[in-house]
């Protein structure tokens, strides 16, 4: 089975067409002609490799009505991802080998992009005990990232344990860097603004002890350390003198914090109530540097999917977090690439290669993510239109829930096609399952 794709960009340079054959990129050049192949007109689209997540919460198990592998897959896919990673506070949490297990075969079920499960670190993510890692890395699903995402692996002995077991597994933590002590009761960024709208405050030194302990844990360790939705200037402040001295430390950030501020909140509508909490203007200029100088490694979604009844009632009782599979990439255009800060090879860079490799799936193989568009490399690409702008409707999306807080906003970039191993997972921006 042959597919050639006329007349893309790769990382928007110049034109070529890209012959895929049986699951691999076969050729890239100029005017090629395999009589007998699928034909896919791509003038004028950019081609990038397939984006990784490294952040998605699926829901399944446990909370199929608000997504489950197979429509969270499915809105992965329309927004250019060929690898999800699937975060383990599902009901009942992903902290064995049999719950992982179930996770992976049912994204292979759907067949829309890989899913990778995350493992938990600790028991039932209650950070009292440790999972069985060991279990889940040797299980099917190949377990490399373990997070408590949702809470923080708190206790400073537990969480040098989990660093020395995950060392072993070649590898990492995925830290939800929050003091708990910190932000009992937290609804919004602590500043002016949350004392003017009466909400209780989430200080941002509560992420930023964390990230601090953690990194001298994981230098003490000598393990890998990845940070999960950095969310403030000092913890970019943080990471960038960590890794001048060596500390083996990722660290990702979301669209959503890339692009929107705690101003969001003046409203109160709970779409914008997400954990971290949207910071403040400096804050995000700060994550912009960061990505783009590099000591923030990777975009990730937090995509979190809610159930209408968690989500629209009053601020105080809503639950946080907000979709971003399918305008994560459109929100990277907006604040990265249209201002200049990446262009096209550092958003591949940022949403495939350095998050494949934090997970550990960038190897040699057919399976692998995060690799080059070059000849015998697996056929994982999206073809985006940089020039098309639309504006999102959250009741077209794909995911079984509505929270965008992209509603009614105008984003560049669409994704037309993505091919999952040389097959069409999108086409003409529609699912093919
Ligand atoms: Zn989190």
């Amino acid at each position: 089975m042959s597919t050639l794709i006329t007349g893309a960009r790769p990382y928007g340079e110049d034109a070529a067409d890209i012959l895929v054959e049986d699951g691999r990129i076969a050729a890239i050049g100029a005017s090629l002609s395999v009589p007998g192949a699928d034909v896919v007109d791509a003038a004028g689209l950019v081609a990038l490799p397939g984006l990784v997540d490294l952040h998605t919460h699926l829901r399944e198990p446990g909370r199929e009505d608000a997504e489950t592998v197979e429509t969270g897959s499915r809105a992965a896919a329309l927004g250019g991802y060929t690898a999800v990673h699937a975060m383990a506070n599902t009901d009942p949490v992903a902290d064995t080998a049999g719950v992982v297990e179930q996770v992976w075969r049912l994204g292979q079920e759907a067949g829309l992009v890989d899913v990778v499960p995350v493992g938990a670190v600790t028991v039932g993510l209650r950070g009292e005990r440790l999972a069985e890692l060991g279990a889940m890395a040797d299980s099917a699903a190949r377990v490399r990232v373990f997070s408590d995402d949702g809470h923080c692996v708190a206790d400073p002995a537990l969480m040098r344990r989990a660093l020395e077991y995950v060392k072993a597994l070649d590898g990492v933590v995925a830290q939800h860097a929050e003091e708990p002590r910190l932000t009992v009761g937290a609804q919004m960024h602590e500043g002016d603004r949350s004392a003017r709208l009466g909400l209780t405050g989430w200080p941002a030194a509560a992420e930023e002890a964390i990230i601090a302990r953690d990194v001298l844990l994981a230098d003490h360790v000598g393990a890998r350390l990845h940070v999960c939705h950095v969310s403030t200037a000092g913890s970019v402040e943080i990471l960038r003198w960590a890794k001048s001295r060596g500390v083996q430390v990722t660290a990702e950030v979301t669209p959503h914090h890339l692009l929107l501020t705690d101003e969001c909140a003046e409203g109160y509508d709970p779409v914008f109530k997400v954990n971290p909490p949207l910071r403040t203007d400096a804050d995000v200029e700060a994550l912009r540097a960061g990505l783009a100088e590099g000591v923030i490694d990777a975009v990730a979604t937090d995509h979190a999917p809610h159930a209408v009844e968690d989500k629209e009632t009053e601020w105080a009782h809503a639950r946080p977090g907000m979709l971003g599979l399918e305008q994560a990439l459109s929100v990277v255009v907006a604040t990265m690439l249209e201002t200049g800060r990446l262009d096209w090879r550092g958003v591949a860079d940022r949403m495939s290669t350095r998050p494949a490799a934090i997970g550990r799936l960038d190897g040699r193989g057919l399976e692998a993510h995060g690799r080059p568009l070059a000849p015998g490399e697996p056929a994982n690409l999206l073809l985006l239109d940089p020039g098309a702008r639309a504006v999102v409707d959250p009741a077209a999306l794909a995911s079984r829930s509505r929270n965008s807080p992209y509603a009614g906003r105008e984003l560049p970039g669409r994704v037309v096609a993505t091919f999952l191993r040389g097959v069409p997972t999108v086409l003409d921006g529609k699912a093919q399952k």
